[in-house]
């Protein structure tokens, strides 16, 4: 089963970063802190809109 990998900018400062499409956990900017994906236990709530789609093996 392959694993997907978003490219999310933040909405709050513009930074990019890679994060897993369905995070165990909340993901946190790492410029700025603002939280830009929340944990649902499923494919993340995202704050942040999405660059790129990333599907890896
Ligand atoms: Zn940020």
């Amino acid at each position: 089963m392959a694993r997907n990998f978003l490219k999310v900018k933040c909405g709050e400062c513009g930074n990019e970063q890679k994060m897993f499409s369905h995070p165990s956990n909340d993901v946190t900017c790492l410029v700025c802190s603002e939280v830009i994906a929340h944990s649902t236990g499923g494919k993340a709530d995202l704050h942040g809109s999405i660059v790129e789609e990333l599907e890896v093996e």
